[in-house]
């Protein structure tokens, strides 16, 4: 069996993989065009067109993360290998934690302390019960239902929502355009986690950002696709102009990395993150790509992807 691994710190995988599979080679994308190219696998994260153009034998795709936006877009993917991608694979706890910081940021008035430290402004702001800071998670998949599930747990009421119907302890789940109408009227913190797909597009746009109840906040670690830049600026509002929303915390965008002159940086209510949110955990990660690889070369039945849906 030979695999071909792509991926930032490529080698760390190589040898963990060579190590748990020792009849198979393994090599990097690094390797020469024509040791790499009659591949069985390929255990890639936005891989170059190359590598997929290049193959004549391939068994299977191994997306080394959870969102296959980048894959589905590379030209030469063919259309007849089947494809699976990490499920959860400790980025669902990783996730839960930005969520986390996301929540309590702005239930806990960080960012009102954040300004109010700004003119020396000593004021303890009002803490209200959990139970009244609703919580929406919208897409319920491997990494959305831990976040949904966590947050639950934690004490927040939490709406969840998804493509299909859905039922997760102690979450309200919700699907279809009337669910997600539903959802956003009642939450104070929203946060994305859905997948860049073509029904995903702006699924944020002007007229469901103004859905939200006034004040409430937004955490997108899902894709910078899901919501319109400028429809949330202006929500946010600008100085002399207060908006509707209370603030966002961002961790994906249209275009990464966000360029300099984006108004995002500049914006007094929104943190930036550069897309940290949930890297994949190579040692939770390699223990599914052998089971893929078992699973595979078995002929067992996998899930794999969509393509049509995109995800
Ligand atoms: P999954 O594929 O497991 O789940 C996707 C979820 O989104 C499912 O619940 C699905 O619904 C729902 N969904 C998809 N399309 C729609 C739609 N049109 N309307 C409503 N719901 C929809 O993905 P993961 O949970 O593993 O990951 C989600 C995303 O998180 C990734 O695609 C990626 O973009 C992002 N991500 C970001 C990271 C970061 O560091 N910032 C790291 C990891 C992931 P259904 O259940 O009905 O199919």
């Amino acid at each position: 069996m030979k695999i071909v691994v792509h991926i930032d710190e490529a080698a760390q995988w190589q040898a963990a993989l060579a190590e748990a599979l020792p009849q198979a080679t393994v090599l990097t994308s690094e390797a020469p065009a024509d040791e790499r190219k009659d591949a069985d696998y390929l255990a890639i994260w936005k891989a170059p067109a190359h590598l997929l153009q290049e193959q004549t034998q391939l068994k299977g795709i191994i997306n080394l993360g959870a969102g296959v936006d980048y894959l589905l877009k590379t030209p030469g993917l063919p259309s007849d290998v089947p494809i699976v991608k990490l499920r959860d694979a400790g980025m669902g706890e990783l996730m839960a934690d930005y969520a986390f910081y996301g929540v309590l940021h702005f239930y806990r008035s960080m960012d009102r302390y954040s300004e109010q430290q700004q003119n020396a402004t000593w004021k303890p702001q009002e803490v209200v019960e959990k139970s009244q800071w609703p919580v929406g998670v919208l897409g319920l998949g491997a990494i959305g239902s831990f976040v949904a599930s966590a947050l639950e747990q934690a004490g927040f009421p939490v709406l969840g929502w998804s493509r299909s119907p859905k039922q997760i302890r102690g979450v309200h789940c919700f699907h279809g355009d009337d669910g997600l109408s539903e959802l956003l009227g009642q939450v104070q913190s929203l946060i994305t986690i859905l997948p860049d797909t073509a029904a995903t597009q702006h699924i944020l746009n002007a007229e469901r950002l103004a859905q939200l109840p006034q004040g409430a906040s937004v955490i997108n670690p899902g894709r910078g696709s899901l919501i319109d830049e400028q429809a949330l600026l202006e929500a946010l509002g600008s100085g002399n102009q207060p908006g509707h929303l209370r603030g966002a915390l961002l961790d994906v965008f249209q275009e990464e990395p966000l360029p300099t002159d984006n108004p995002l940086w500049q914006h007094p209510k929104v943190i930036v993150t550069p897309h940290m949110a949930a890297p994949t955990p190579l040692n939770d990660a390699i223990d599914q790509v052998i089971a893929y690889l078992h699973a595979f070369e078995s002929g067992e039945k996998l899930s794999t992807i969509n393509p049509e849906a995109g995800y």
